[in-house]
């Protein structure tokens, strides 16, 4: 682990400073919702157990030299939780509380947003314990080297593809591929999605997890009759998710009154000028001193009278600690596991309307499946043509959820947990089992 952590940074959690974080684990959350769905679909026990199991664990030892000369030894894992319909597919994220656990839940998450979204993919996750802002350029591309080829048996094209994820970026996913690379002695764009453009990343990619949230949240707006434009929206987190979020639904005439993030939030009732926070964000690495508003607490910022609350940043964001004070119509979860599952009643007693993660942010898998299938066909398209389809498939999968949500009379989540899994369990039974 790496020597004296300080923990100072938008992105990175500070479990003291917020004693509803570990409401619940992140697997005890997602498997609580997978039980209902498992139970409103009346999945037969042995398709039951396989979807509750990950398939595949890895735990990794990375030894790595510092610049100071010492050498400081990382965990870093590898999930993949189902691969039935597809190669695993999920980011890597390097943070200081990455544990197995949380990975699992992720990886398990990734399952089911590839499913609802319906693209050819099954569900993996990636996490190193560290504290990349702590670490020097050299010290990154050395652990990141190193881990990638901890799991290199696992990767491929065909059978584990990762993309960023919290902390990670295109720089990251272009020393996986290199690496990847050097060892199978060819190069092979499609082993990790988000790259840089100019090495077979897809135009669109950075922006899509952020445009799929403004998508979804569009057709829900629609949903309630009302309108993106006249709608006013607070985001929790201001990193690529949020950020890219508020600019797209400021563009699309929304009034987006309450940012934050780990340092800061900030009220403007007249309307924040997200450009101007995404400038100072570039600038200063946070939104702590930005002056384009009042700050508030992280935790009035949740609580803030709008339309449309978009928590962006990590899990267990809205607990039964502050749920009942959540005053959004619309809650569009561009986080993985901002809700707590404890927390679903409280919003669903409210009315409120709960996009929920596997389909909120699946705008950023989606544009991975497009790189991929760019990648491989090594043919590539314009932005508008990625956009397009991300549009198509985003606005198809939304309307499939509610449409599931509606004759079975439950909400949004549940919708969406049996529309995967019955995807998955249906794949299942057509492979048979293999023993
Ligand atoms: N890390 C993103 C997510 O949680 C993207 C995963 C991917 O593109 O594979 O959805």
């Amino acid at each position: 682990m790496a020597s004296k952590p300080k923990l100072s940074t938008s992105q990175i959690v500070h479990p003291d400073k917020d004693p509803v974080l570990n409401e619940e684990n992140p697997f005890d959350s997602m498997m609580s919702r997978f039980d209902r769905a498992a139970e409103l679909l009346n999945l037969e026990p042995g398709i039951y157990k396989i979807l509750r199991n990950p398939e595949k664990q890895i735990t990794v030892s990375c030894p790595i030299l510092m610049d100071n000369g010492e050498v400081e030894v990382f965990t870093g894992h590898r999930v993949l939780y189902n691969t039935s319909r597809g190669p695993g597919k999920g980011g890597i994220r390097f943070d200081i509380h990455v544990t197995l656990e949380e990975v699992t839940a992720l990886a398990a998450w990734m399952t089911w947003k590839s499913a609802v979204v319906n693209i050819p993919f099954g569900g993996a996750k990636g996490g190193v314990v560290c504290d990349p802002l702590k670490m020097s350029m050299g010290e990154l591309e050395r652990l990141t080297r190193r881990y990638t080829v901890g799991i290199i048996q696992t990767l491929g094209p065909d059978s584990d593809v990762p993309a960023p994820d919290v902390n990670t970026n295109e720089r990251v996913m272009a020393w996986v591929m290199d690496t990847y690379s050097m060892h199978v002695g060819h190069t092979v764009t499609a082993v990790v999605t988000g790259k840089p453009v100019e090495m077979g990343g897809s135009l669109g990619r950075r922006e899509a997890t952020g445009r799929g949230c403004t998508i979804v949240t569009t057709d829900a707006l629609e949903h309630l009759g009302m309108h993106v434009s006249k709608s006013t929206i607070a985001v929790q987190g201001f990193g690529n998710v949020g950020s890219t979020a508020a600019k797209l639904l400021d563009e699309a005439g929304a009034k987006i009154v309450g940012i934050g993030d780990r340092d800061a939030a900030f009220h403007n009732a007249k309307g924040i000028n997200v450009k101007q926070a995404i400038e100072y964000v570039k600038q200063h690495k946070s939104l702590k001193g930005f002056k384009g508003g009042d700050e508030i607490s992280g935790a009035d910022l949740l609580t803030l009278d709008v339309d449309v609350l978009l928590p962006a940043a990590l899990e267990n964001v809205i607990t039964t600690k502050n749920a009942h004070g959540i005053r959004a119509k619309v809650v569009c979860e561009g986080a993985n596991g901002p809700t707590s599952a404890a927390a679903d009643s409280i919003l669903d007693e409210k009315g409120i309307f709960v996009i929920p993660d596997i389909l909120a942010n699946a705008g950023g898998v989606t544009v991975s499946y497009f790189e991929w299938v760019q990648d491989r066909g090594g043919y590539f398209w314009d932005e508008k043509t990625v956009n397009e389809r991300l549009i198509e498939i985003m606005r198809r999968s939304f309307a499939d959820v509610l449409a599931l949500s509606k004759s079975h009379k439950v909400n949004m989540r549940t919708a969406a947990y049996m529309l995967s899994m019955s995807r998955v369990a249906s794949v299942h039974r057509l492979r048979g089992i293999y023993s």
